[in-house]
Parts: C-alpha cells; structure tokens; sequence
C-alpha cells in the first residue's frame, strides 16, 4: 500500500535539501470570487446542526462583498505552512521515484447551477492524495479531532479525518475519485497520521496508519447537494443566507476570525 506520509520523511531524511522554485506551484493560488462550488467549502446538516462551511460566508465570496477582518499574520502563516509541505511532498515524490500529477483540477457538472470545482493536491497511480497540516496538539493529546459529529455516537470517540477535510474529500470520492489519502502533518511536533478515505452506503469511510479505528461518516452527495442547492437559491435572489453559526469556529475561535464577521454580525445586530 502506498504509504502517503513517506515523501515528506524522505525529503527530510536526505537532509533537507533546497527545493527549487517550481515545486511551490501552490503558490499562484488566489482568493478571487468564485465561479464554481468549490470542494472545500462543502457542507452538510446533521441533526439540525451545520458542519462544514457557512453558506453565508460563501455567499459574501460569491458577491464579491470585500473582506471587513482581515486573517491574522498566524492564519497567514498556517496558511503558506500548506504550500510548503506541498513543495517538501512533491520533492519527496521525486526523491522517491514515485510517479504523481500534481494539482489535479476537479470540474463536475452536479446538476446545480455551478459546477463543482477543486483541485486535488497530488494523483499517485489512480489514489488521490488531500495534504493538510495541522496543530499537532489536537491530534496528538487532546485527540479533539476524535470527538465530533454531534450525536452521531457512531463516530463518537474514533481518531477521524477533520470535518472540513473530509467532506472536501467526500467531494473527490464522489465525483470519480476511487480512494482518497489524507495525510496530515503536526505543524509543531511533526505529530503525523494517514486517513485513507472511500464511499460506502452510509456516506464515507476512513482508515489511519495509527491505529485500527474504521471510521463510518455519513457525509453523502445528496447532503452535500441539499446545501449548495439552498446556495444557489440565494445567490439567485440575492438575499444572503442565514448565518449557519452563531459564535466560536468557523465565525471566531482563538486566532481564527471570519473574514466577514463584522459585516454578517453588525448586520445581525442591527
Ligand atoms: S461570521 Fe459566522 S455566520 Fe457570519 S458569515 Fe462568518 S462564519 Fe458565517
């Protein structure tokens, strides 16, 4: 089995050599607005309650509202830490020999008014490869990742994929992609796991290279599609969504702040 975690190893085995320009290829992303739904601003509603994405944040983006908070210099740097273990892993690849694609663009037609967009960071062979970084600490001692989906006790307790990340790759899965890695690398102690991720009847399902947990989620196409259909609506009529939170992440947690929090709560206020 293709063990998704060893490029970065490789590369900082070899003693971490210099990696010329072009492997920052990440780097011409930009945040224009968007013409397509993209994958990782999935969402589904579960028991009432919204994981993922807020509709209304994707909303402001698609209406070209300009940004009233902007990120902090630590949200940049989290940020720019993604192009650079994309840079690392790519290199890694080729100090291994391993033959991949990078950047592989997903463009869908769901039946919505958009199309589904995204751009899967590696292809190894016919396997995908979603590659995040992370605070380790969560993942490492608090395993905060594992407890989550609300009452879904199904799940509760197992050491599974982040939301956001998994519902941007049950986007891949369902759109042609057959199995999806998801390794994760520990921005502070270099903590670091693989989630191996396919379809199942109940939505997706995932494996780790840490321990035996099978993780069953129930993040299906038609929850996703449920969401960006009542997105589609809005954006149609012009009248932005409801907000889909009312405090801590994604509208304001420890560093992290919506980029339109001013705007979407001195509007609620008001
Ligand atoms: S502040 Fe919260 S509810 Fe408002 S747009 Fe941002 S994420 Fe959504």
């Amino acid at each position: 089995m293709f063990d998704a975690c060893a490029p970065i190893e490789e590369y900082l085995r070899q003693g971490a050599p210099e990696i010329p320009a072009g492997y920052y290829l990440s780097n011409k992303r930009t945040d224009n607005k968007p013409n397509s739904h993209h994958a990782s601003s999935a969402s589904i509603e579960l028991d009432g309650k919204v994981i993922g994405s807020c509709l209304r944040a994707q909303f402001y983006a698609w209406k070209g509202f300009p940004i009233t908070n902007e990120p902090d210099i630590g949200v940049l740097f989290n940020f720019h830490c993604g192009h650079w273990f994309e840079a690392m892993y790519a290199f890694g690849l080729d100090l291994l020999k391993i033959p991949h694609q990078r950047e592989v663009i997903v463009n869908q037609d769901w039946g919505l008014d958009y199309k589904i967009g995204g751009r899967l960071d590696f292809m190894v062979a016919d396997e995908a490869v979603e590659l995040k970084t992370s605070y380790g600490r969560s993942m490492e001692f608090d395993k905060s990742w594992s407890v989550v989906n609300g009452k879904n006790k199904s799940t509760k307790g197992l050491f599974k994929p982040k939301d956001s990340h998994a519902l941007q790759i049950a986007v891949y899965l369902n759109s042609g992609i057959k199995v999806c890695n998801n390794p994760v690398f520990a921005r502070d102690s270099f903590y670091r796991v693989n989630f191996r991720l396919n379809l199942c009847e109940e939505g997706i399902e995932t494996t780790n290279s840490v321990n035996s947990d099978l993780a069953v989620l129930p993040y299906t196409k038609d929850k996703i599609l449920a969401r960006w259909t009542k997105l589609d609506k809005c954006l149609k009529d012009n009248i932005a969504p409801a907000p889909d939170f009312d405090s801590g992440y994604p509208c304001k947690a420890g560093k992290y702040t919506c980029q339109w929090y001013d705007l979407c709560k001195g509007e609620n206020n008001d």
